[in-house]
């Protein structure tokens, strides 16, 4: 053992190490855009994005299906833009015929969308958006934050001018560095950085580490969140983002066979789920956190996030949780407190139709 914590006491991150990172993300990303490391959590890197892109006279449209969407509308007027909300039914992803009207009242200069929401568990249709708002020529800011690892992100492909990413949900790192891809449309729109430098400046970012020959980040970063981000891309390089994909895809399956098994429906249907949540529709003579104070002691089920939250009950099969045992210890717990509250719920067939959809 040696007498000094990894933690307080870790070694420098190298300087030459900063740009590798970068790359290995443009390479999950899809992408041969820049790609920005931003010391913060994921919200860090959406803030800079709609700070930097948000401005007097710019006008843009903002789903919102979480309180992300609604916090990124938030931040583009705190910098002056013109924001429209575009805001789904409850708990529900938004319908592409929505984003069309939208889109027909006026000229937007940005669309900004959520692609998968683990708040509650539905998947935008993300390529149908992008379509829709790229005929119209408007930017495009895509949170990829929980859907990176859980279904494909092809960021070139699809042409999302900026995407951001955290490394601390499906790709089961830690949250204290993000990252976001900027395309070349995107920097001729980003407004430059002012007498200080600022963390939520992309155009400092740019000045300050890009231009620089991508070598040590600016500022005094923290080895230990740069270590913990190597050895995260370290890992999601061992099994391979598909892989990884292949393995939520699984999940998500085994949850939602378990769930149809428990309470005879699914709140969405396959093709509007993430791979990451599946919410389970509590029955309508209960709420969530009924359902939650019966559960067994150290369950990891949780109440829906938002409008639609008490009527939902969130199984986590993200990152590390994405395989067949959380789901079936989830399905097994929840079997257990609607079966103490009077609902009948067969915990063996809801587990055996589980592992049958796992595979
Ligand atoms: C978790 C999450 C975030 C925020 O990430 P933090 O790193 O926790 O700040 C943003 N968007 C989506 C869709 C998320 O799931």
């Amino acid at each position: 053992m040696p007498d000094w914590s990894p933690l307080p006491d870790a070694p420098l991150f190298p300087p030459e190490g900063y740009a590798p990172l970068a790359d290995a993300i443009a390479g999950l990303l899809g992408t041969k855009n820049d790609v920005l490391l931003v010391q913060g959590e994921a919200v860090v890197a959406l803030e800079a994005a709609a700070s930097s892109l948000g401005r007097p006279g710019l006008r843009a449209l903002n789903i919102v299906t979480s309180l992300y969407g609604r916090w990124f509308g938030g931040w583009l007027r705190r910098a002056g833009a013109e924001v429209v909300d575009l805001t789904a039914p409850p708990g529900l992803p938004i319908g592409l015929e929505a984003v069309e009207a939208a889109l027909a009242q006026g000229k937007f200069d940005l669309v900004a969308v959520v692609h998968a929401e683990s708040a509650t568990g539905i998947l935008n249709p993300l390529a149908g958006i992008l379509a829709l708002a790229q005929a119209t020529g408007a930017l495009t800011v895509v949170d990829v934050v929980a859907s990176l690892g859980g279904h494909a992100v092809e960021v070139d492909d699809l042409g999302i001018d900026i995407a951001v990413m955290g490394p601390q949900k499906s790709l089961g790192g830690q949250a204290g560095v993000s990252a976001l891809s900027v395309s070349p449309r995107a920097w001729a729109a980003v407004h430059p950085g002012g007498e200080a430098p600022s963390i939520l400046s992309l155009a400092d970012q740019k000045t300050l580490w890009l231009d620089q020959g991508r070598h040590a980040l600016p500022g005094t970063p923290s080895a230990l969140e740069f270590h913990a981000l190597a050895a995260a891309l370290d890992r999601v390089r061992a099994e391979g983002l598909s892989a990884i994909e292949r393995r939520h895809a699984r999940a998500a399956n085994a949850a939602r066979a378990g769930v149809l098994a428990l309470v005879g429906r699914n709140w969405v249907a396959e093709d509007q789920a993430s791979n990451l949540v599946t919410p389970l529709p509590v029955p309508d003579s209960m709420s969530a956190d009924d359902l939650l104070a019966e559960l067994p002691e150290g369950h990891a089920l949780s109440a829906g996030v938002g409008p639609a939250g008490d009527r939902l009950l969130r199984l986590n099969h993200t990152g590390p949780r994405a395989a067949l045992e959380p789901v079936l210890s989830d399905l097994n717990a929840i079997a257990h407190g609607l079966h103490r509250l009077g609902v009948p719920a067969d915990p063996g067939q809801a587990l055996g139709a589980a592992a049958e959809a796992f595979g």
